[in-house]
């Protein structure tokens, strides 16, 4: 058993589909639920994911020996400050965060000086939230990034926490926090904001096109729906929070993107070919890497 008691904040997709697994794996001896939504709560006791359930954020954090932050990252400094006097001495806060950077920036003035913060952020999810549509194999083969922040005291910490996501059947990897941001607003952060600006102009276009739009969309539109439905909540978080990553990525693909429009208007089929060629490799390495199959409930 890695801990006896996990308090996990903020009990939607993430969160739930840790709580699942924690049981599943016998990983502690009491999940205690805080997240402010009644409703989820509700959901929480209804569905039985935790031994205890609390709207209140301190009073859930009272007895935890590691707890999990799994709210949008622009809710950190209210959790923060929620949950800052009611941390045990020897406690473990970790996260779930898909920022790193600016996420350890707002929660890390209320991690008391007797209290680890492991920073931690699952490379696994789904377009889908709320407790409902947790699973716990959701973490199976995938990568969980480690950002330990450099300060020396946490390294019994850090190694407890890689244990823990190692035993929820996890690939762990230690990075930097800016390095995750980089690393991620390109190969999560990018894409998103492609498909939310392709889904957008799809559902600007006149009425009469409109339709056809979903009629036809196996022919690969469908693919950026699923992607452009993540929750707008935490989207939203994610792009604000990683503003200047982002920022550097998008000019980066405008110009490429404008590279291409050169190549159709010059009629360079060689330009094209080759990008695609380049392309259609990174794939093999994907499937390859066994990371190509879309994570559902019943896989
Ligand atoms: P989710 O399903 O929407 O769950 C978030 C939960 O946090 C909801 O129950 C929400 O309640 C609650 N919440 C919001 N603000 C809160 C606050 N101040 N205090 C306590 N609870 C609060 O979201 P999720 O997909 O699990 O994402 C959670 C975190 O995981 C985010 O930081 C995200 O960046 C990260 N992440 C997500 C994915 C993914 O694919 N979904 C993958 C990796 C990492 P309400 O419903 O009432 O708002």
């Amino acid at each position: 058993m890695s801990f006896k008691t996990i308090t996990i904040i903020g009990f939607g997709l993430i969160g739930s589909s840790l709580a699942r697994q924690f049981k599943a794996k016998n990983l502690c001896e009491k999940i205690v639920c805080a997240d402010v939504s009644q409703d989820v709560c509700d959901q929480v006791k209804l569905l039985g994911l935790a031994d205890e359930v609390y709207t209140d954020l301190a009073r859930g954090c009272k007895e935890a020996d590691l707890v999990v932050i799994c709210v949008p990252v622009g809710a950190y400094k209210a959790v923060g400050q929620a949950i800052s006097s009611s941390l045990k001495s020897g406690a473990i806060v970790t996260d779930v965060g898909s920022v790193k950077f600016k996420a350890i920036k707002d929660l890390q003035p209320f991690i008391p000086a007797d209290v680890s913060f492991v920073p931690s952020h699952p490379i696994a999810g789904t377009e889908k939230s709320g407790p409902e549509h947790g699973f716990g194999h959701l973490f199976e083969g995938r990568w969980f990034i480690v950002t330990p922040i450099d300060d020396g005291r946490d390294a019994l910490a850090v190694k407890r926490v890689c244990d823990l996501w190692d035993a929820c059947g996890a690939n762990v990897e230690i990075m930097t926090p800016k390095h995750h941001d980089k690393i991620l607003g390109i190969t999560s952060h990018l894409p998103h904001l492609i498909a939310f600006s392709i889904v957008g102009t799809a559902t600007d276009l006149e009425d009469d096109i409109k339709g056809e739009v979903i009629k036809y969309s196996a022919g690969g539109f469908r693919d950026f729906t699923r992607i452009a439905a993540g929750d707008p909540t935490m989207w939203r978080d994610i792009f604000l929070n990683n503003k200047y990553a982002m920022l550097e990525m998008i000019q980066r693909f405008n110009e490429d993107l404008t590279e291409l429009q050169k190549a159709i208007r010059q009629e360079d089929g060689d330009k094209l070919y080759d990008l695609f060629l380049r392309t259609s490799q990174i794939r093999k390495g994907v499937v390859q890497a066994k990371q190509d199959d879309v994570p559902t409930k019943g896989s």
